[in-house]
């Protein structure tokens, strides 16, 4: 495994790998989630690049990014063992050098949910994303559905600016106790840990309601709510029932559509979602 930091070199290296070439952006701190996606991105391609990079641009000023968690070296065991062939790991100075002043940015899908609540973050996650292609050039880049909105995002730019490449969603991974893994939970306490799995638990109960026939989203949202407000520890940021394509909120589900939530405990802000139909 090759661990690459500055961009000249990852752009020369990258004329000698094999096609097709996977590839894993990630902000580091690696769990089985991360996992999943150079799994699957190993059982596709030649090669697989794996980036590891705590983007600044998609933190707001009062966000974590100065705590956000890091262990390179835990990471790069990890990625090791799992067979990646080149880990990218550029310095902030590297992606964003004095006088950077180019930003990509989705319009309209970015609006609502995580972009009512983090109005900066797309423009952050779009702008690296966009650079890290351009980078690494991938054949086929590798996203968790645990960021529904994100994965959207990042397809319609792909799709909007031509960009050459699939984007390839893979599955939420979750702890035994249903709480969507996440390099964030690090940050929760016991208490928080153990109020946490009521996120998936308020999306199983909403997959149920729409399985018995349930399609008013009033009545769905409803019942959630309650549900997480009897963990006194949760503090709910946004619930939302949303078309899967367009992100509109729903009054009534017909086909299918995306429940998606951002919960805070403490300090600490997870989202978790689930896709009914
Ligand atoms: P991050 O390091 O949080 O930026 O995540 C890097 C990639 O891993 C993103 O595409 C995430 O959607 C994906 N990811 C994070 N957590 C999970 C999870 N629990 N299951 C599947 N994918 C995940």
């Amino acid at each position: 495994m090759i661990v690459i930091e500055t961009i000249p070199d990852m752009a020369y290296l990258r004329n000698n790998l094999k096609e097709p070439v996977g590839f894993v952006p990630t902000m580091g701190f690696l769990h089985e989630g991360h996992m999943s996606l150079v799994k699957k991105a190993r059982s596709e391609n030649k090669t697989v690049v794996v980036s590891i990079y705590v983007n600044p641009t998609q933190f707001g000023p009062k966000e974590d990014l100065s705590k956000y968690p890091r262990d390179l070296p835990r990471d790069l065991a990890m990625l090791e063992k799992e067979g990646a062939d080149v880990v990218f790991f550029p310095s902030d100075k590297e992606m964003y050098p004095d006088g950077y002043d180019t930003w990509v940015t989705v319009d309209n899908l970015t609006k609502p949910l995580e972009g009512d609540s983090r109005p900066t973050h797309f423009r952050g996650v779009t702008t690296i994303v966009n650079k890290l292609f351009n980078i690494v050039r991938p054949t086929n880049a590798y996203f968790g559905q645990k960021d529904a909105q994100q994965v959207l995002v990042v397809k319609k730019m792909a799709a909007d600016l031509n960009m050459n490449l699939k984007v390839v969603v893979c599955p939420t991974i979750r702890e035994p106790d249903g709480l969507a893994m996440s390099s964030r939970n690090v940050y929760l306490n016991p208490e928080q840990r153990k109020a946490a799995p009521v996120l998936n638990k308020s999306l199983l109960l909403a997959k149920e309601l729409f399985i018995g026939g349930q399609r008013d989203a009033a009545v769905i949202l409803k019942q959630m709510t309650s549900l997480i407000q009897k963990e006194p520890l949760a503090d709910i940021d946004y619930i939302s029932i949303s078309d899967t394509a367009t992100l509109a909120e729903l009054k009534t589900i017909s086909q299918s559509a995306l429940i998606s939530m951002a919960v805070r405990f403490g300090n600490t802000r997870l989202i978790d979602n689930i896709l009914l139909g």
